[in-house]
């Protein structure tokens, strides 16, 4: 058994979320990002004596979002706390955030196992937070002072120690990313700084109950970063108490660079938060009645919705996982799927599939090619699914609907009318397939001879061979019908 086998991490993670508020959390200023550094600023965010914060409605409202969405409990009443610490991105001197009273506990979230398996991770909490500004080390002039950041509202997520590897925190995390995502409070992007992740990690004997020491990552930015970062923490504790040592309970922050986590100094370390109330801020009250409003305003989740589309489309798992990634993808194509069902009469369950590989091959490339997201890609659900009915009553064969896709990439035009204007029409002519088959049989005499011989890959070949005559125009059912019957003639 490799040493690690022996050993179980115990995995817990803190998400911190930005929300999508205009606005800041306790003032009127704006939280876009990449602003001219210190513009996005006014005395209260700066914490300028005999200011007042004013609690921001939306940061509530997407909190309980969350929370709902996850099963927590909503607190009828919820306070805010000032976490005291000192720090130049802080020109206030505290951070204002929920400490004993947070807003929303006790949930869970369902993270999907490489097995096909699923597994539930608790949520201890959800609070409100404010965040600090940035320092930003630069080597010609020393450090510099971004504020912009101050105030701009967050929420902390804090998971139960429920995840027991570097997979699972993955796995969780993008489970969170696409939940913020799809309630549309949070854009999800790491890169950015709108989703920042810190994991508690220790490890134990297989089979122990008593939890080991655990020690805190900060820093890991991406995805990558935090399975790497696991790995490399759980390894060092391993190591630590296979060499006899023990683990210190500190705080580590991720080097991406040397793929390595060094303990933050002392003095960083050392926070004596001093959190009390904040006596500037009223409790949040919400009712039964708010509550139901907010839970009512929620979009259908995308566990519950990958379990529709396979459930009750029939649809593929992988299918399903792709379709429901991204909220704006599982909306485009559940509506070219309702507009295709009022167009051919045909049941969801019998469209879907034809949808989805639409979406999944044709949409989805021209989405990576062009780095764009699904609400600026150019053709409408309701011009994909007449498209797809073109198909589905025989006008034009799938190859042709290719080019009737790149088409309507470029212009307005309806697919019908593409096809006419261009000539695309499919053919259903019985005559003219019948002659153009008689014309391949014959100038292929060879390959025929050896259809009849018993090699029956030839048949495609020779259909393929029609439909290149025929410019991909002709209807491959009947062009698979007449051949047969054309070719069995032959054998008599
Ligand atoms: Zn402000």
């Amino acid at each position: 058994m490799k040493l690690n086998e022996q050993y179980e991490p115990v995995i817990g993670l803190e998400v911190h979320a930005q929300m999508l508020t205009r606005t800041k959390a306790f003032c009127g200023c704006p939280t876009s990002f990449g602003s001219e550094p210190n513009t996005n600023v006014c005395p209260i965010c700066l914490g300028m004596p005999g200011t007042l914060p004013v609690l921001n409605i939306n940061l509530v409202e997407f909190i309980m979002r969350m929370g709902l969405a996850v099963g927590c409990a909503i607190a009828p009443r919820s306070v805010f706390a000032r976490k005291n610490y000192f720090y130049p991105d802080l020109p206030k001197g505290y951070q204002i955030s929920q400490y004993e009273e947070p807003i929303c506990t006790n949930g869970s979230v369902q993270i999907d196992l490489d097995d096909g398996g699923r597994k539930w991770i608790g949520i201890t909490r959800i609070h409100m937070e404010e965040d600090a500004g940035k320092s930003i080390h630069d080597l010609d002039v020393d450090t510099l002072v971004d504020v912009n950041r101050c105030g701009v509202p967050l929420i902390e997520i804090v998971s139960e120690p429920d995840i027991r590897s570097p997979r699972e925190a993955y796995q969780y995390l993008w489970k969170i990313k696409q939940l913020v995502t799809y309630l549309g409070i949070c854009d999800g992007n790491m890169e950015e700084g709108s989703l920042r992740c810190d994991a508690n990690v220790s490890v134990r004997r297989k089979g122990e109950e008593k939890f080991g020491t655990k020690t805190e990552v900060k820093n890991l930015n991406s995805f990558r970063y935090v399975e790497r970062a696991l790995e490399y923490e759980i390894n060092r504790h391993v190591q630590l108490i296979e060499d006899g040592g023990t683990v210190r309970q500190e705080t580590l922050l991720w080097d991406a660079n040397q793929n390595a986590a060094f303990p933050m100094r002392s003095k960083e370390e050392a926070h004596d938060y001093r959190y009390f109330p904040d006596p500037d801020l009223v409790p949040v009250l919400v009712d039964e009645g708010w509550k139901e409003k907010v839970r009512q305003g929620l979009p259908e989740l995308p566990t519950p919705r990958r379990d529709r589309f396979m459930n009750e489309l029939d649809l593929p798992r992988y299918d399903a996982d792709v379709l429901t990634t991204e909220k704006g993808l599982a909306d485009y194509f559940d509506e070219s799927l309702k507009e295709l069902c009022s167009l051919t009469g045909k049941s969801m369950k019998e469209n879907a599939k034809a949808v989805s590989n639409w979406v999944m091959t044709d949409v989805l490339r021209v989405i990576r090619e062009r780095k764009i997201d699904i609400g600026r890609f150019p053709i409408s659900p309701r011009s994909l699914a007449s498209m797809i009915a073109l198909i589905s009553d025989g006008t034009i064969s799938g190859k042709i609907a290719k080019d009737v896709f790149e088409e309507m990439l470029v212009t307005d035009a309806a697919p019908q009318t593409i096809v006419e204007s261009k000539g695309l029409l499919q053919v259903s002519d019985t005559d003219v397939i019948v002659r153009t088959i008689e014309t391949v049989v014959r100038n292929n005499a060879h390959q025929v001879q050896k259809y009849l011989e018993g090699n029956e890959k030839i048949f495609s070949f020779l259909v393929g061979e029609t439909m290149k005559a025929m410019k991909g125009k002709a209807n491959p059912r009947l062009v698979n019908e007449i051949l047969r019957q054309k070719l069995e003639a032959l054998r008599r």
